[in-house]
């Protein structure tokens, strides 16, 4: 059964970046353009992981994060915030997050980091 990975991020061009690099390696991939979307995706898809971009108008990521893992802590999340954020990276982590990367990230990087969760 293909991998399903559900793409949360508010940049239309990062969003088509990941897709087609997830595509290309073989994931189902689903995505969602704020926290509230992703909440309701996660539901409908039941994603093996979800990148989740922090900084989104009308619930930001940490706070979808939180939701999300309040209903399921096993919920394998990597989160992408912004250089410098540590304050930011700490409650993601407290919050059941499993990792944090920051951006501009190498997609090359992030791709093994995400291959490398999983496994
Ligand atoms: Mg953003």
């Amino acid at each position: 059964m293909k991998r399903r990975i559900l793409i949360v991020d508010d940049q239309k061009g990062v969003r088509r970046l990941l897709e087609e690099l997830f595509k290309k390696d073989g994931w189902e991939v689903h995505l969602a353009c704020d926290g509230k979307e992703a909440i309701a995706r996660v539901d409908e898809t039941l994603p093996d992981i979800i990148l989740m971009d922090m900084k989104m108008p009308s619930m930001n990521g940490l706070e979808a994060s939180q939701k999300i893992l309040a209903r399921n802590n096993n919920q394998a999340i990597l989160m992408m915030t912004a250089y410098g954020e540590m304050d930011v990276v700490q409650k993601a982590l407290e919050a059941g997050v499993r990792k944090c990367i920051s951006k501009p990230f190498d997609i090359l990087d992030l791709r093994e980091t995400v291959k490398r969760m999983l496994d």
